[in-house]
Parts: C-alpha cells; sequence; structure tokens
C-alpha cells in the first residue's frame, strides 16, 4: 500500500516515516510538507519521498493523494504560545488545511488517520482524560485542533470517509528540536542540561502531563494504516501515565546523571493545568499494544540528543 503522511518532515511525521520503512506491507511513501517547523534532513534514510509544498495548495495536494491507500494528516502549525501570537495562522493550517485534506481524501474514499490533540479538553478538570468528556479549548492551538478533529470525523456520517481522529498527548523523542521559542518540554530541559544551564519551569511545576515516547505513536500510527482502523469518536493516543512537571525535570536529571538546577517563570497562558489519559479505547482498537516506558524513552531522547542529533 502507498502512504502520503502531510507534516512528514516534522518531528512525529519523519518517526512514522521511519516506522513505515519497516513494514513490509507499505510501499510508496510521500510526504507533503512545507518545511516550516520540519526539516528534509528528518527523512534522511526512511526512503520517504518529500513533496515541498503547502496542504493549502489544492492542485498539489490533489496530485499527492491521487495514488495514496491512505492519508497520515500530521501538517499543522503546532504549539500553544504561536497560535497566541498569530491564532488566524494556526487557524488557515489546523482547521482550513485539514478541509482541504479531507476534500481530497473524499473523492477517493481514501483511509485518513488524524493528530488531534489533548489540548482540546482544555478548562475540563477530570481526571483522567476519557474521550466522552466535554471539550473546552483554552488557547487558539487547542480550538484549530478541536477543528481538525470535528471535521475529520463528521465526514464520515457526511461522505463516508473511512476515518480515524487521534488525541496524542505530550509526546516525546528523537527529533524533536530544542533550542527555538515554542520547544516542548522534554528536549528544552535536556538541551539546557547538556548546556549545564537551569531548567526553565513555568508556574511551580506541579502541572502534570502523560507523556508519550514517538516510537510508540508511530507504531500505532501505522497500525492504523495497515489495518485501516477508523473510529467514529476521537481516540486518545497515551497510556495514562501522569508526571509533573518537575519529576520531569529530576527523571531528565537522574538519565543524564547530572545535577538538576530549576529557574521558575511566570505560567504560560492557555497551558493546561493536568493532564492524563484515559487509554480503554485505544487498546480496544490496539489490543496487545505495549508502550516504551518514560525510563526508556528518556534514555533513547538523550542517546539522540548526545550523538549531535539535536544541535541547533
Ligand atoms: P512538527 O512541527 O514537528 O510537525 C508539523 C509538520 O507540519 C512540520 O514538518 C511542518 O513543516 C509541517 N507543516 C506545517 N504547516 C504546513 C502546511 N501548511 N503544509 C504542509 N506542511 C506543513 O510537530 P509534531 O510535534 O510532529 O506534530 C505533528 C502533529 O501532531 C501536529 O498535527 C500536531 O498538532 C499534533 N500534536 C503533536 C503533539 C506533540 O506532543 N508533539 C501533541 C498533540 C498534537
Amino acid at each position: 500500500m502507498n502512504v502520503v503522511v502531510t507534516g512528514g518532515a516534522g518531528f512525529i511525521g519523519a518517526n512514522l516515516c521511519r516506522e513505515l520503512a519497516s513494514r513490509p506491507g507499505v510501499g510508496e511513501v510521500l510526504v507533503l510538507d512545507d518545511l516550516s517547523t520540519g526539516s528534509a534532513a528528518n527523512l534522511a534514510g526512511t526512503g520517504a519521498e518529500l513533496v515541498e509544498g503547502s496542504i493549502l495548495d489544492r492542485t498539489l495536494l490533489e496530485d499527492v493523494v491521487a495514488g495514496a491507500d491512505a492519508v497520515v494528516h500530521l501538517a499543522a502549525r503546532p504549539s500553544v504560545p504561536r497560535s497566541l501570537a498569530d491564532p488566524f495562522a494556526s487557524h488557515e493550517v489546523n482547521a482550513t488545511g485539514t478541509v482541504r485534506v479531507l476534500e481530497a481524501c473524499r473523492r477517493r474514499g481514501t483511509h485518513l488517520v488524524a493528530a488531534s490533540s489533548s489540548s482540546v479538553y482544555g478548562a475540563v478538570t477530570d481526571l483522567p482524560k476519557h474521550e466522552d468528556l466535554p471539550t473546552r479549548p483554552l488557547s487558539p492551538y487547542a480550538a484549530s485542533k478541536l477543528a481538525t478533529e470535528a471535521y475529520t470525523l463528521a465526514y464520515g456520517p457526511a461522505f463516508g470517509l473511512p476515518a480515524l481522529v487521534f488525541r496524542f498527548f505530550n509526546v516525546y523523542g528523537p527529533l524533536q528540536p530544542a533550542g527555538h521559542a515554542y520547544a516542548a518540554v522534554v528536549p528544552s530541559f535536556i538541551d539546557a542540561a547538556l548546556r549545564g544551564e537551569p531548567l526553565t519551569v513555568y508556574g511551580d511545576g506541579h502541572q502534570t502531563r502523560d507523556f508519550t515516547y514517538v516510537g510508540t505513536v508511530a507504531r500505532v500510527l501505522a497500525d492504523a494504516v495497515e489495518r485501516k482502523v477508523t473510529c467514529a469518536s476521537p481516540v486518545n493516543l497515551a497510556f495514562g501515565t501522569r508526571v509533573s512537571v518537575l519529576e520531569l525535570a529530576h527523571r531528565v536529571a537522574k538519565t543524564m546523571e547530572s545535577a538538576v538546577e530549576i529557574r521558575h517563570e511566570e505560567p504560560r497562558r492557555g497551558d493546561v493545568r493536568d493532564s492524563q489519559a484515559d487509554d480503554g479505547v485505544l487498546r480496544e482498537l490496539f489490543p496487545g499494544l505495549r508502550a516504551v516506558s518514560l525510563e526508556r524513552g528518556l534514555e533513547e531522547t538523550v542517546r539522540w540528543f548526545r550523538g549531535g542529533g539535536g544541535a541547533a
């Protein structure tokens, strides 16, 4: 089968391309990416072919999707702070861009797997986050990801499109960059520790997250594609682990065998307080799934950084 990965030159996308390359049932992998946050170098050794361009380019998108048996739609303008800086840009790529991808898939009934985010739960304080909970986005990013999933799931009843939407939680691992204003917490901590600098924690550090190793995410995405998994409602892609940001700082320091020095800064607007997935639906759809532990995931990520992978 041939697979298109939008946003495939990004962190999760390039890890997925690596996973797809190891699957005998997968033939050609085409990546459509405008390289706004991704990089062609991420695809080295994956065998995936990069088409540089935007999902907002209707003609290009139609051409790319034409020969695909499945599309994994990861292209997005990520990050809460980035969306606070320019809400319309997030809307355009994450909401309008998703409708463009859906339209390209609809014409041929192409199976679509799309990325949403745990940020859609927002101000809802119940834990763990079950997919049936209401959604209350706290940022333009979260609102735009809610649009991503709502449009994708509406194309099932409206047009018979076979689709699956995952809500990713905090994904981390090799290829996730540090050293930029919108960097995620795991690469930021590792990068700071490697430089001998304090780890920056926004707020008191007792906010919690459900960290998911990217290798596990890539395996689930590839399984979903190969088995053509669909679901009428969104599916959490995380495993119910709950770690505070302060605890993460200590775990990173332990993995790196370094001392930990923490610098607190003001809490960031739009950030949720606590996050932890209910993984019941995920485990029903993907029985036998085994997640990489935080301990092992951090070891792999630190190894990648130490090998020079994270150099800015
Ligand atoms: P990323 O920034 O590394 O990947 C996004 C990719 O999309 C990049 O390669 C970027 O160049 C590309 N892109 C952006 N705009 C585009 C456009 N108009 N046309 C084509 N390509 C475009 O981020 P990621 O962490 O790999 O995120 C992948 C997906 O997962 C996104 O949809 C994101 O919202 C979602 N997600 C990620 C996390 C996480 O923890 N990393 C959590 C929740 C949801």
